[in-house]
C-alpha cells in the first residue's frame, strides 16, 4: 500500500513536499517524493489528499488506570495531600473500572495521534484480563514496598512473571519502581539486575520531595514517616538525584520521570554522566505547580527529553499536542521540530526503539497520522504543535483503524 499525502514530515530527513509512503505488513518499505515512491510498483494507492503525514506520537509517561479521575481531583495544597486523595479516590475503584478507565485512556490517545504509550501499570494483575492493547504499549509494572511485609525478591519475581502475559502484544514491558520514597533501594536495586528490561521511575518531582530527602522534614516526610517507611536517609543534606545516584547507577535504561526540583548540586552531577532519559510532563507540573522544568539547561547538557502526559488525576486530557504547546508556552524560543522531535523520535530512544519508532523511514513500524494541511513545507512544524482537533486519519503498525 502507498500514502499518498500533500506533505511528508519524516523526522530524519527535510519535510517532503508532494510525498509518499509505502507500507508492506507493518512496515515501512520506502519513503520520497510520490513519484520515486511508486517507480516500477503496482501497489494500491491511496491519496490522503491536503494532509501532513508524520510519525504517530509516543506518549513517554501515563498512568492509564486512572483515566476515569479526570477532573476528580481539584490542585491540592501539598503534593502528599494529592497522594492522600488519589490512594482514597483508588479504594473506591474495582477492577471492572480500572480496565475501563485504561480502555477509555487508549481511546483518547489514539484521538490526539498517540500510537506509543509508556503506561504505568499499578495493579498489573489486570494484565490477564486484558485483551491485544490497541495501541504499542510497554507495561512498566509498578514496584512499591512502602506498605507491604513481602520482600522486595518476591515483588519483583511477581512482577516479572506478570509481565510474561504481554509477550506477543504490540510493545513490551518493564519495570516501575515508583519513586525514591515508596520503592526501597533493595526493590529498585533489584528491578535493574535484569539488565534487557527498561526501567523508569519518578524522581524529584516536588518540593516535598526535596524537603523530605535533604532536610528531613515536610509533609511527605511526615506521611511516609507515619506508614512507617525507615527515614534513615532523609536529612542528611542529600537531594532525591543525589539519593537515587547513591543507591544505583541511572543507566540508559532508566527513564527518569519529572526532575523538576533540581539544585546546583544536582546538575553539576548530571554534568559528570549518568545518561538516563528524562521524561517531562509539562502539563501535570502545571497542575501541581511545581518549579519550573529546566528544559533548556537539561538539553544543553545532552539528555534525550521525551514527552508525557501523566494520568488523568493530574492532567486534563491524554494530548500531546497539547504538552507541546506547553513545552513552547514555557521555552518561547525553541524550535518547533525540536519540540515534535520530544513526542516522536526522542520517546522512541528511551524505549530502545530509536531504529524502529517515531521516524517515517523505511524499516521502521508503520505508525503513521495524518492532520488537514495546506500551508508550505517551512511551517508545517508550527502547524503540527499547533494542532487542536482530534487526528483524522491513523495507521498503527501497518493497520488502518477508523477513528
Ligand atoms: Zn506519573
Amino acid at each position: 500500500m502507498i500514502y499518498r499525502a500533500r506533505t511528508v514530515v519524516t523526522m530524519d530527513r527535510p519535510v517532503i513536499d508532494g510525498g509518499a509512503v509505502a507500507v508492506t505488513g507493518e512496515r515501512i518499505v520506502r519513503v520520497g517524493g510520490f513519484a520515486e515512491v511508486c517507480a516500477a510498483r503496482a501497489d494500491e494507492i491511496t491519496d490522503l489528499g491536503d494532509v501532513v503525514l508524520l510519525p504517530g506520537l509516543i506518549n513517554a509517561h501515563c498512568h492509564l488506570d486512572f483515566t476515569s479521575l479526570r477532573g476528580q481531583i481539584p490542585p491540592q495544597r501539598s503534593f502528599a495531600n494529592w497522594i492522600r486523595s488519589i490512594n482514597a479516590k483508588r479504594r473506591e475503584l474495582s477492577d471492572d473500572d480500572f480496565l475501563a478507565a485504561i480502555a477509555e485512556g487508549f481511546a483518547e490517545a489514539r484521538k490526539w495521534g498517540t500510537t506509543t504509550i509508556a503506561n504505568i501499570e499499578s495493579l498489573p494483575h489486570l494484565l490477564a484480563r486484558m485483551e491485544d492493547p490497541p495501541l504499542r504499549a510497554w507495561w512498566f509494572l509498578e514496584l512499591i514496598d512502602v506498605r507491604t511485609d513481602a520482600p522486595p525478591e518476591e515483588l519483583v519475581e511477581k512482577a516479572l512473571s506478570l509481565g510474561k502475559i504481554t509477550d506477543g502484544w504490540p510493545g513490551g514491558f518493564g519495570l516501575s519502581p515508583h519513586a525514591p520514597y515508596t520503592a526501597s533501594p533493595r526493590l529498585s536495586q533489584l528491578a535493574a539486575t535484569n539488565s534487557t528490561l527498561r526501567l523508569t521511575m519518578h524522581l524529584a518531582e516536588s518540593r516535598e520531595e526535596m524537603d523530605m530527602f535533604r532536610d528531613g522534614r515536610g509533609s511527605l516526610f511526615d506521611l511516609l514517616q507515619s506508614l512507617g517507611r525507615p527515614m534513615d536517609d532523609c536529612g542528611q543534606g542529600r537531594t532525591p538525584l543525589a539519593t537515587m545516584l547513591a543507591r544505583q547507577p541511572l543507566d540508559e535504561r532508566w527513564i527518569i520521570v519529572h526532575l523538576n526540583e533540581l539544585t546546583e548540586e544536582d546538575f553539576a552531577l548530571l554534568a559528570r554522566g549518568p545518561r538516563f532519559h528524562i521524561a517531562h510532563c509539562p502539563r501535570s507540573g502545571r497542575y501541581f505547580a511545581h518549579s519550573p522544568f529546566a528544559l533548556a539547561r537539561l538539553r544543553a547538557l545532552g539528555f534525550n527529553i521525551c514527552l508525557g502526559t501523566d494520568s488523568l488525576a493530574s492532567n486534563s486530557s491524554l494530548n500531546l499536542f497539547s504538552e507541546m504547546r506547553a513545552v513552547r508556552a514555557a521555552n518561547p524560543a525553541m524550535r518547533a521540530q525540536d519540540i515534535l522531535e520530544m513526542a516522536t523520535s526522542n520517546g522512541a530512544r528511551a524505549l530502545n526503539c530509536a531504529a524502529s519508532l517515531g521516524q517515517v523511514a523505511p524499516g521502521f513500524a508503520a505508525d503513521l497520522i495524518a492532520l488537514p494541511f495546506t500551508g508550505r513545507a517551512e511551517d508545517v512544524f508550527e502547524h503540527i504543535i499547533n494542532w487542536r482537533e482530534p487526528i483524522v486519519w491513523h495507521l498503527a503498525g501497518g493497520i488502518l483503524r477508523t477513528l
